[in-house]
């Protein structure tokens, strides 16, 4: 395969055109800090939190305190009193050990004292907030500024606090949930001896038809785990915005967004967020999610901010993938690749015309272990690892690509080349002194790509066209925060785009027998359906764009988009009688809503299930006791097939059918 880079790049330089239109785009997405953009987000953060919109003023302090804010311990103070509100006691004592390492007031300490006690308390720190309190006492007792009103408030508070602190201590010690939860994990792990991250119920093999492939070693029941994998790369996608309600028009961004509500390096959901030093758009959990991703690859993207969101994720996802890899090893397998190309189309010939006599012997046998050192790809002692090794080997499909799309592909990693040499140059050598000095000399030749850049830029440009095929869109179910419905409305949204080279394995159907779900960067494949011995494990991507379109002819064949929407409607009428209680009339629409999204995606599919799980709530809340039980069952077990049984919804289920048993029998009969 030839990946002309260098042709293209030349033929970029000839185009200056094309790359200031490029520029002017970029410029729209400037990510730098501004300490206006700080005290206009941290007083739409103030007047929220008058208003009790609590995860709305605490987004809003993130924001302020991502540019920089020049009141920087007042904003992450503000930000501790959202998180105490909505319940995060730990987050909130981060914020206010943040807040006072940043000079927070003297006069404004006995207030946050105050909070970090109650929070200690709460979390059942007795020993640390009887410390706190001592501490707020004495410095009361020496203020002269206060007056008497204020003195009065705090010393109330104390003594509030100094009895809760001895209802604490005299109730029993409960076992924290999250123990209970790790026990529950512990399912059974039988790795598999050639596939990293894989189970030992699925082997490895390689036919020409269907290439690389997974095939079940034993009858698999739905449910069971097949694959679990780290994300070798994994960007953000910053995602649809949704608007804070209510929000005045200004210059300055008050819609939210993927990126202002999830970690960008470990995508857990983003509670007293720590951001980039460099710039306002990452945003991370913890110190630690900000150090990795800062070694690692953002140290390079940060400068290229505005670049990377007007180019769109895939070619961030092909620039993180080589920073992630490291300099060496991509050069090594980029040099391996020109060098070995010959002997490696031999050695494919090989595999091939020994797979076909295996398969025309055909049946079982190509199960047996025997098949593994012929495929293409696995290491030398014959293992497939989701290494970068595995990751640069993935098809790019590249006869199938448009020569257009070839060409936006190789213009985008040509700009991107650019701005790294621009930017500066010697953090793509990774700690090698010498092609560090050849790095800086070649900043001066402005004009030509470094060498090493040429090499970088051949691997982007493979990893892009990769992409297309063998991009996983890691997804993740958001409830809706409105808090005024009884029912949770929640959507799946896409949160990042991401590579798993073991998962890519699965070759694509548009009736997969299997279903995925995430936790954080990692995912587990489960069988969605029986898998009998023998069957080839199938899965369907979200972004193998000509199969996709495939699937959506297939999907309109199916059902009207019309109908779907009837779907819609039924789901947002059971809503709104909820809301009013009307539990009967809700549960009638739903029930319709449910039929239709049945006829669509099928009775065991996850899309049923969240619908069965919204029923079970209505049901429940409405008293109508067998049949809560019945949904309650139903909705478990697609739900546990699909996300497994540590899944929030999942739970909740079992928690309302404890709940609806422990009834007591007169009330049952009375409300029924
Ligand atoms: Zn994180
Ligand atoms: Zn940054």
């Amino acid at each position: 395969m030839d990946l002309p880079v260098e042709k293209w790049a030349a033929y970029a330089r000839r185009r200056p055109a094309d790359e200031e239109f490029l520029h002017s785009l970029a410029a729209r997405n400037w990510v730098g800090k501004d300490p206006r953009a700080a005290l206009f987000y941290k007083e739409e953060g103030n007047r929220r939190f008058q208003e009790k919109g609590y995860t709305a003023a605490l987004i809003l302090y993130s924001k302020a305190v991502s540019h920089n804010s020049p009141e920087m311990s007042l904003c992450y103070a503000n930000r501790s009193a959202a998180l105490f509100h909505l319940g995060h006691f730990e987050d909130c004592l981060e914020d206010i050990d943040r807040a006072q390492a940043q000079g927070y007031p003297n006069r404004l300490q006995p207030k946050i004292l105050l909070r970090k006690t109650e929070c200690l308390l709460l979390l059942g720190r007795l020993q640390e907030a009887a410390g706190v309190i001592s501490k707020v006492e004495s410095k009361i007792a020496m203020d002269q500024s206060l007056t008497s009103t204020t003195r009065q408030i705090l010393l109330r508070k104390i003594s509030q606090l100094k009895v809760k602190a001895h209802e604490k201590e005299n109730s029993p010690v409960s076992v924290p949930e999250a123990l209970s939860k790790t026990q529950k994990d512990l399912e059974f792990w039988e790795e598999n001896g050639k596939i990293s991250s894989a189970f030992s119920s699925v082997s490895l093999n390689f036919n020409s038809c269907r290439g690389r492939h997974l095939v079940a070693t034993r009858d698999i029941l739905p449910g069971e785990s097949l694959v679990k994998e780290e994300a070798f790369v994994s960007v953000l996608s910053p995602g649809k915005s949704l608007l804070l309600q209510d929000s005045a028009e200004t210059t300055w961004d008050t819609r939210v967004t993927n990126g202002d509500l999830h970690c960008h390096h470990c995508l857990k959901r983003l509670l007293a967020s720590v951001p980039c030093g460099g710039c306002s758009y990452a945003k991370y959990c913890s110190k630690k999610c900000a150090q990795l991703a800062w070694e690692h690859y953002h140290s390079t993207e940060c400068p290229l901010g505005a670049l990377l969101l007007t180019l769109g994720v895939f070619s961030h996802v092909a620039l993180r993938t080589v920073l992630v890899a490291g300099f060496a090893e991509v050069s090594s397998l980029v040099k391996q690749f020109h060098g070995d190309d010959k002997e490696l189309h031999k050695a494919e010939a090989r595999g091939k015309s020994r797979d076909e006599t295996r398969d025309s012997t055909a049946g079982m046998e190509g199960l047996s272990e025997k098949a593994a050192p012929l495929i293409p790809d696995c290491e030398d002692d014959g293992q497939y690892r989701g290494s970068y090794q595995a990751v640069f080997n993935l098809l790019t499909h590249a006869e199938k690509h448009s020569p257009e799309h070839k060409f936006l592909c190789s213009l985008s990693i040509v700009a991107i080349c650019k701005k790294l040499q621009e930017a500066d140059p010697t953090i793509l050598s990774q700690g090698s002194c010498e092609s560090q000095s050849k790095l800086k000399a070649h900043m001066t030749m402005s004009a030509e790509l470094s060498p090493e850049l040429k090499i970088l830029g051949e691997a982007m440009l493979r990893h892009m066209l990769q992409l297309h095929c063998n991009a996983q869109a890691v997804t993740s179910i958001r409830e809706s925060e409105s808090g005024a419905s009884v029912v949770a409305d929640s959507e799946q949204v896409r949160l990042a785009t991401a590579l798993f080279p073991v998962t890519s394995l699965l070759n694509h159907s548009c009736d997969p027998n299997t279903s995925v779900t995430f936790s954080g960067t990692a995912v587990t494949v489960r069988a969605s359906q029986p898998i009998p011995r023998g069957q080839e494990i199938v899965h369907c991507y979200d972004q193998a764009v000509e199969l996709l379109m495939r699937c959506r002819v297939y999907a309109e064949n199916f059902l009207s988009a019309e109908h779907m929407l009837v779907g819609e409607i039924e789901d947002h009428l059971a809503q709104g009688y909820a809301t009013l209680g009307k539990w009967q009339e809700a549960a009638r629409h739903l029930r319709r809503s449910i039929q239709i999204v049945e006829a669509r995606h099928g009775p065991s599919s996850v899309e049923t299930g969240h619908e069965l799980f919204k029923l079970a709530q209505i049901l429940f809340n409405g008293f109508a006791v067998s049949e809560a039980l019945c949904t309650i069952q139903r909705a478990e077990t697609v739900l546990s097939v699909h996300c497994g049984p540590l899944n929030a919804q999942v739970q909740e289920l079992q928690e309302m059918r404890a709940c609806l048993l422990e009834l007591p029998r007169s009330l049952l009969h009375r409300v029924e």
